[in-house]
């Protein structure tokens, strides 16, 4: 097992540096070797969709992305900087548990399950982060809360609480809540999976504005037409490594590992 070591100027932030970038990276969880080496670069503003079965490992990576879990081996960097570490001079120090929590502040997440805050109103869920965690004056995460939510399309149901949303509506708040926090970079971790199929077009669109509006997205989906229009890269993963990557129209329209045909044959 290695683990980041010095040694490693002149990687970050170098002109044209990815916003995400994996080298080697292995998680295990106790004997259990579920990530087995993924090297991947996402560049600023792109949507990088990843795809493949249950179980390969892509929420795994997600959340050693965001921090949520240390990853065993390999670097794994986020906008220039190694995940876990801080550099001073050519020595590394781990993050203490503060410095981690304001990394991941920089970077949203969307998970298949909606996650809303069940006793506070649409509006008041968006507000939160800003308020508690940055400090802002509620009127100006009023303010914004209120642009976001026109953005997303909910102008109209900022007094609403997650009960009375629909399941598309409250992905979309989530959307907005994320978005509250200004991040570098959205992680999608199947946001559509969980919705009725009529609900899942307004999802997309709000992703597809986001994409629009340049944002760095890291999007797990079965949703292979986004994938396929709005994407830039897609990786196809199997059992905790990447199996073919390139552009969605190459990758999806021409195959080239039987292992990403027989995935796509079943869910195209
Ligand atoms: P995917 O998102 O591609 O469906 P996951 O990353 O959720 O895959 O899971 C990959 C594998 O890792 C699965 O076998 C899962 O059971 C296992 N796994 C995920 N998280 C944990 C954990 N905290 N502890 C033990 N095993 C885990
Ligand atoms: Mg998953």
């Amino acid at each position: 097992m290695s683990s980041p070591t010095s040694g490693l100027a002149g990687t970050a932030k170098a002109g044209g540096a990815p916003m995400v970038k994996a080298e080697g990276v292995h998680k295990s969880f106790g004997t259990a070797h579920i990530l087995k080496g993924i090297d991947l670069e996402v560049a600023p503003r792109e949507v990088f969709c990843l795809i493949g079965p249950s179980g390969s490992g892509k929420s795994t990576f997600l959340r050693c992305v965001n921090h949520l879990e240390q990853i065993n081996a390999g670097r794994l960097w986020v906008d220039g900087e190694l995940i876990g570490y801080r550099q001073r001079g050519d020595k590394l120090y781990e993050l203490k548990d503060r410095e981690v929590a304001a990394k991941r502040r920089d970077i949203g997440m969307v998970f298949q399950r909606f996650n809303l805050f069940p006793h506070m109103t649409a509006i008041e869920n968006i507000m939160e982060g800003p308020v508690q965690v940055k400090r802002e004056t509620k009127a100006v995460a009023r303010e914004r809360a209120t642009a976001l939510l026109d953005r997303v399309g909910l102008s109209d149901k900022a007094g609403n609480y997650p009960a009375q949303l629909s399941g598309g509506q409250q992905q979309r708040v989530a959307i907005a809540r994320a978005l509250a926090m200004e991040p570098k970079l959205m992680l999608f971790d199947e946001p559509t999976s969980a919705l009725d199929p009529e609900l899942v077009g307004d999802v997309l669109d709000v992703m597809r504005g986001l994409a629009e509006d340049g944002m760095t997205m890291i999007v797990v989906t079965h949703e292979m037409g986004f994938a396929r229009e709005v994407g830039d890269a897609l990786v196809f993963m199997d059992d905790g490594a990447v199996v073919e990557s390139g552009h969605p129209r190459d990758v999806l329209g021409n195959p080239q590992h039987d292992r990403t045909k027989s995935f796509l044959s079943k869910v195209l």
